[in-house]
């Protein structure tokens, strides 16, 4: 079944985590559709997040992180920043890093804010 068509249902599809590309001119496009997403910059919501810590996989339903979106599309594909790993506060001050699985199976460690983590797992 297709994401849109569970959509129709009333299901949140899962959000769709992809590597933000940049085009000639290093501006963030979305890696699916190659529109720009510069605009989009900022916190992003990421539904039913594939979080691979397992006490933070059952705390979290939605996962904030930082980066774009792109929404041109029958689900929502949300790019985060990269960052180097753990320590995302020289990245923006109080985040920290969290490993996820994103839409080619790869791991990456993405921002989330670290109150948000410290409050759901301890
Ligand atoms: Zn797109």
């Amino acid at each position: 079944m297709s994401r849109a068509g569970l959509g129709r249902f009333g299901v949140v599809p899962p959000t769709v985590v992809r590597e933000p590309t940049r085009d000639a001119e290093n501006v963030p496009v979305c890696p699916e559709c190659g529109h720009p997403v510069a605009k989009s910059k900022g916190p992003q919501r990421i539904e039913k997040p594939d979080l691979v810590h397992v006490a933070l996989a059952a705390a979290f339903d939605v996962l904030v992180t930082f980066g774009w979106q792109c929404d041109r599309h029958p689900y929502t594909i949300v790019l985060p920043m990269r960052i180097g790993g753990e320590d995302a506060s020289a990245f923006v001050d109080g985040w920290t890093g969290v490993e996820i699985r994103f839409a080619d199976d790869h791991v990456r460690h993405v921002a989330t804010p670290e109150r948000e983590v410290t409050e759901h797992v301890e």
